[in-house]
């Protein structure tokens, strides 16, 4: 099992995750400042430095709808490209693999009518023969429910440098506006082979009574319970995908010391 424990712009609670991030050597970094194309490259310099044994990193942008793919590469296509090739050069500066992840709430077939596909394959077309990869996550959508768009994108677009990054809390929100049972919900939305082939990375965290939406305290929590730890650890389990990077993203309102995050760590090791 490999563990990324997720960690902010400014190393909030580093020496809490040191010891984790030198054992799995990788991290994904949440950038809160919306300036984030600039401070992109300091930000994962400084990370690099206090952890040089550091080999991956994941960029997840600040937490808006205007940073979702769909927003940026619509109104500041030219500013993506910039932001890419940022992180071209610090991947090859500092001998690093760099992921910069999107969220996407479009379903497929916005993606095919809108020209979405096209503005991602000429980002895609910047990073063929780098260490860099663009990540796209799944989040809920209620227009969504017959499919999980990110596979069927990644799957037409089939390039290997656009992976996806599956978020457990995302689909229990999916299935609760939808109010169908967990089990039922994932077998229908989920398919194990594009999830072996197209997942890079897991988002894990617990949606507490369920929910996930409604209030944001029950959304990306750590699980307050083995048994509902065992319940997502399953999931992983049933579509073959626990191989996979697994992103600890709990308790995002607090960066400070990471509590959570570490006891959520410290669940995941007693898997191995
Ligand atoms: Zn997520």
């Amino acid at each position: 099992m490999i563990i990324y424990p997720k960690l902010d712009e400014k190393l909030n609670g580093i020496n809490f995750l040191k010891q984790y991030v030198e054992k799995y050597k990788g991290i994904e970094i949440q950038l809160l400042s919306f300036d984030c194309i600039d401070i992109a490259y300091d930000v994962i310099k400084k990370y690099k430095a206090e952890i040089p044994t550091l080999e991956e990193v994941t960029i997840h942008l600040p937490l808006v709808e205007e940073f979702n793919f769909e927003a940026l590469a619509f109104a500041k296509l030219d500013e993506e490209k910039e932001r890419v090739s940022v992180l071209i050069n610090a991947s090859k500066e500092l001998n690093l693999k760099i992921n910069l992840l999107y969220h996407t709430r479009w379903n497929y077939n916005t993606w095919l009518s809108s020209g979405a596909i096209e503005r991602m394959q000429e980002l895609l077309s910047l990073i063929q023969n780098t260490n860099v990869n663009i990540l796209i996550e799944n989040i809920y959508a209620v227009v969504e429910r017959e499919e999980c768009a990110v596979f069927k994108v990644a799957k037409h677009i089939n390039n290997n440098h656009l992976k996806v990054c599956l978020d457990i809390c995302h689909l229990h929100v999916e299935a609760n506006m939808f109010k169908e049972p967990f089990d039922e919900f994932i077998d229908s939305y989920l398919n194990k082979d594009d999830c072996k082939k197209f997942i890079q990375q897991i988002h894990f965290a617990g949606t507490l009574n369920g929910d996930g939406l409604i209030d944001k305290k029950t959304h990306g929590r750590m699980h307050d319970s083995w048994r509902s730890f065992e319940e997502d650890y399953s999931i992983l389990e049933q579509f073959g995908i626990e191989d996979k990077k697994i992103v600890t993203e709990v308790s995002e309102d607090d960066y400070s010391t990471r509590v959570d995050q570490i006891k959520e760590i410290e669940m995941l090791m007693k898997k191995i």
